[in-house]
């Protein structure tokens, strides 16, 4: 029968590049139009994956700036981060590697599972960070990298695959669930 293994996902980004909007529509497969500014909260749910069956627990994390985006519970523990910036937004894409040193820094690792996701793909003709930019900037980082909609449900159950993926390529076999 499958294995069951417990991972914890942080998801984080400035505000309102649509954190949890993406995880909503992951977990409850719904698209809220205007979602309470977001307290930080933990969803939790089951996913199948290459025959494993994986109880994640994803963090939507409330940080407003650059400061407050990563405490200390946003670092410990963690076995994947998902770091979202708005398609729509230059300011969110610049903010990825500033978080992506932070979280780097505070775990003391060279390198950590992650996703970088592109959010509100479906905001055209409001874009300003091109896809290229996007995975120009996952490779330097290592990470790996897509452009979602919520609003549209595109790629989102996707960027929860990829994180689980890349945390299986870091997770050494012996390491204990
Ligand atoms: P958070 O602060 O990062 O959690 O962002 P929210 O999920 O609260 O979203 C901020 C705003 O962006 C809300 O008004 C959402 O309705 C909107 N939004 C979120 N995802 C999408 C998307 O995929 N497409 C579009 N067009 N708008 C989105």
């Amino acid at each position: 029968h499958d294995a069951l293994k417990k991972r914890k996902i942080a998801v984080l980004g400035s505000r309102s590049v649509g954190k949890s909007s993406m995880i909503v529509q992951f977990v409850e497969r719904q698209f809220i139009e205007s979602y309470y500014p977001t307290i930080e909260s933990t969803f939790t749910k089951s996913v199948s994956l290459n025959g494993t069956t994986y109880d994640c627990k994803i963090i939507d994390t409330a940080g407003q700036d650059e400061y407050s985006l990563l405490g200390p519970n946003h670092a410990i523990g963690i076995h994947g981060f998902v770091l979202v910036y708005s398609v729509a937004s230059r300011k969110s894409f610049d903010m990825i590697k500033v978080i992506y040193d932070k979280i780097i820094n505070f775990c003391g690792v060279a390198d950590i599972p992650c996703v970088i996701v592109g959010a509100k793909m479906d905001l055209n003709n409001s874009r300003q960070v091109e896809a290229a930019e996007g995975e120009a900037l996952a490779k330097k980082l290592h990470a790996t990298w897509v452009e979602t909609s919520a609003k549209n449900n595109v790629n989102v159950a996707k960027v929860f695959d990829l994180c689980l993926i890349e945390i299986e390529k870091q997770v050494p076999p012996s390491m204990p669930e």
